[in-house]
């Protein structure tokens, strides 16, 4: 048989079943046409078979993949994605980076027949990528204008410092955006790794969520956070980080989706910007298009008489990544009035970063806006206190003294953590604020020693790690719809909340019960009711179906469902701190050493960390305390005693034990 007739029946080209051939043990030399017979019926079997076996192995692939990603989107670290009030499919995919014909599948699942170019709304969207493992939230450009309390003042602050005498320039702060897969990430490595000043980093470099660079003798300040979430999330919550953008568009794919998502943000926000058309390097890149496309965009490139600079990147490749830097100080020096600060002054600033860490407790990441930052200085949210500053990190993981205007410094010292785009300042007069963890102790039950502080994971808290109740919600007619959608929305706690997947007017279908059961939702029906066959339908599906004709009634059951999701938090009390003075021995567990308490009380059955020259080293357990000869609960300031440590740090003579106990507290609801 023709090589090529064997191909055609095993819809491959000829050449890649020529190459793939030797693999199955066949060689037939690489310019044989024919085939003796005897091997046709082999060589279809093996085919067959390698065809098999490589679609087990992409299905188990994709399993475990779905797997995983079902575990992210539980515990809350799966990647948010922002979704407009209605979308295209192909965006959609685009957005989740997936093939259009997976999301097509998943809609599908989910009973919803939905073509390339047709749009679906937010709710049905936000499942869709739930079930694919992501953590949809809406998209709101309008929001991003709207200033929070503290965003407010520091823009003040800023404003009158571009005025100011006594302000100096100060670093430009950069963000970096655009289509996913166009280089954002290998464009960030690229400029660090090549411009970070060699033999200046005091330790090891570590991801903070911004770095800085210098060229020239100038310095720059990158968010090393890719992409516009993080910037959008930010902006929403009215922080103003970045002095200039970045938006990168790969030379080989032009403008996407996301690219003119960067361009609106960019526009919305009048943040100057640079274009990096990355990826020159390849074969198939093809500028001119680009260009044509950004010009579509109302970003005409200089060289076409416009006023937008491109640069020619590849990260890939560090092809002119200077000329790149350079850009973008000539930028800074256009917009220099603006990129300035007081250094003299109590530090503001945005968090952008900010998680809880095992050993370390709330540690959070923030661009010193305005002012320097120093070591000891109480730090304040919103008005209340959220900690004192214990120690800060730069990128290199050098330990500061002190950051000043567009330093990025990793802070300890928060006893409760911020939450991502939150203002930080130092505040005035730190004695008349309250602080939030006496806030937090308010809530819980009578609150008695000691401060206590509130988080609900162990990992990361941005604010949004809410306990959600899906609900849908049927009504007679649009006026109660409203009304009830506005008592809905009023229902604001900081650890549950509501979202209603999908609302309208009607009687309960069975494609209403289908896809409440997707989304596990509760069916609130207003003078309406399920057909005979959705209410069996939902019977067996275990869909709740919850038919009302009072407007309180569900509000109250709303709130009743709420409270039992109410996850518990756990509660740290503060005990107190002890200075070691010997060791005395090693035991399987841990070791046995002896301590003088200098604050507070020192309690067994406790968590103790250990604080060694003012950085955390460890944590471990007490498990026990010996006070002359006897087992005690607890000692208190000024006397000695003898604990026994249970835990993996090596406890040295002059190290500090900071005590406290972790309980885990109902909590009480507040709407
Ligand atoms: P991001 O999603 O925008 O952060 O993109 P990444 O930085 O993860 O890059 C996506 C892919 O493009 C990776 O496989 C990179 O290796 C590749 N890539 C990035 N920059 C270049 C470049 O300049 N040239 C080439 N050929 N590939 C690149």
């Amino acid at each position: 048989m023709n090589i090529s007739e064997l191909a055609r029946r095993l819809r491959v080209s000829t050449d890649e079943l020529r190459s793939k051939l030797p693999e199955l043990g066949f060689d037939i030399g690489g310019k044989a046409i024919k085939l003796p017979d005897r091997d046709v019926g082999k060589i279809m079997a093996a085919w067959n078979e390698m065809k098999k076996r490589q679609y087990l192995q992409k299905k188990m692939e994709d399993q475990k993949a779905r797997a995983e990603r079902k575990l992210k989107v539980v515990e809350g670290t799966a990647e948010h994605v922002f979704i407009p009030s209605t979308i295209s499919v192909r965006d959609f995919a685009a957005k989740l980076n997936l093939p259009v014909q997976k999301v097509m599948q998943e809609l599908m699942r989910n009973g919803i027949l939905a073509a390339l170019n047709q749009h679906v709304d937010f709710e049905s969207a936000a499942i869709i990528a739930g079930d694919l493992g992501f953590i949809a939230e809406p998209e709101d450009v309008a929001a991003a204008v709207d200033l929070g309390a503290g965003a407010d003042r520091l823009e003040r602050v800023r404003e009158e410092e571009r005025t100011d005498d006594v302000s100096v320039a100060r670093p430009p702060v950069i963000v970096v955006m655009g289509h996913v897969d166009h280089g954002k990430t290998s464009l960030l490595d690229v400029i660090r790794s090549t411009n970070v000043v060699a033999g200046e980093s005091g330790g090891i470099t570590q991801h903070i969520g911004a770095y800085q660079v210098v060229r020239n003798g100038r310095t720059l300040t990158f968010i090393d956070t890719p992409g516009h979430e993080a910037f959008t999330v930010m902006r929403s919550r009215g922080a103003k980080v970045a002095d200039l953008a970045i938006l990168v568009v790969a030379a080989d794919d032009g403008v996407q989706p996301q690219t003119k998502e960067a361009i609106d943000i960019i526009k919305a926000a009048k943040l100057p910007f640079v274009v990096a058309i990355n990826k020159i390097d390849k074969e198939n890149a093809n500028l001119e298009l680009v260009k044509s496309q950004l010009a579509e965009q109302g970003l005409v490139p200089e060289d076409w008489g416009g006023n937008t600079v491109c640069v020619k990147v590849s990260a890939k490749q560090k092809l002119h990544i200077e000329d790149l830097l350079d850009v973008l100080l000539l930028k800074a020096d256009l917009e220099k009035s603006s990129i300035v600060a007081n250094p003299n002054r109590r530090a503001m600033g945005t968090i952008i970063e900010s998680r809880v860490d095992k050993g370390q407790g709330p540690v959070a990441t923030i661009i010193v806006q305005t002012g320097t930052l120093k070591a000891k200085d109480f730090l304040s949210v919103a008005g209340q206190l959220y900690g004192r500053v214990r120690a800060l990190t730069a990128f290199d993981g050098k330990i500061l003294k002190e950051a000043g205007p567009s330093t990025p410094v990793k802070i300890l010292g928060f006893k409760v953590p911020p939450a991502v785009g939150d203002i930080l300042e130092v505040p005035e007069n730190p004695d008349e604020l309250e602080s939030a963890t006496e806030q937090a102790s308010k809530r819980v039950s009578g609150s008695d020693i000691g401060t206590k502080h509130i988080t609900t994971t162990d990992e990361t808290t941005d604010g949004d790690d809410k306990v959600i109740l899906n609900i849908m919600i049927k009504a007679d007619v649009l006026g109660s719809l409203e009304a009830l959608v506005g008592m809905v929305e009023k229902i604001d706690n900081p650890h549950v909340a509501v979202r209603i997947i999908s609302k309208g007017l009607g009687n309960i279908s069975e494609a209403d019960v289908d896809r409440a059961e997707a989304a596990k939702a509760v069916i609130y029906a207003f003078s309406v009711r399920a057909f005979p066959s959705a209410a069996e339908l939902a019977r067996t599906k275990d869909v709740d179906i919850s038919e009302q004709t009072v407007i309180y009634r569900i509000y109250e059951d709303i709130i009743e469902r709420l409270k039992k999701l109410l996850p518990s938090e756990k509660v740290y009390t503060d005990l107190g701190t002890g200075e070691v003075l010997a060791l005395f021995k090693k035991t399987d567990k841990g070791q046995i050493v002896g301590v003088k308490v200098k604050k507070g009380k020192l309690m067994s059955n406790s968590v103790a960390r250990v604080l060694r020259a003012g950085q955390v080293v460890g944590e471990g357990r007490i498990e026990a305390i010996q006070s002359g000869k006897s087992t005690v609960k607890d000692v208190l300031m000024g006397q000695e005693c003898g604990l026994s440590f249970a835990g993996k740090v090596r406890i040295e003579v002059g190290d500090m034990l900071e005590l406290y106990q972790e309980e885990l507290h109902a909590r009480a609801f507040a709407v």
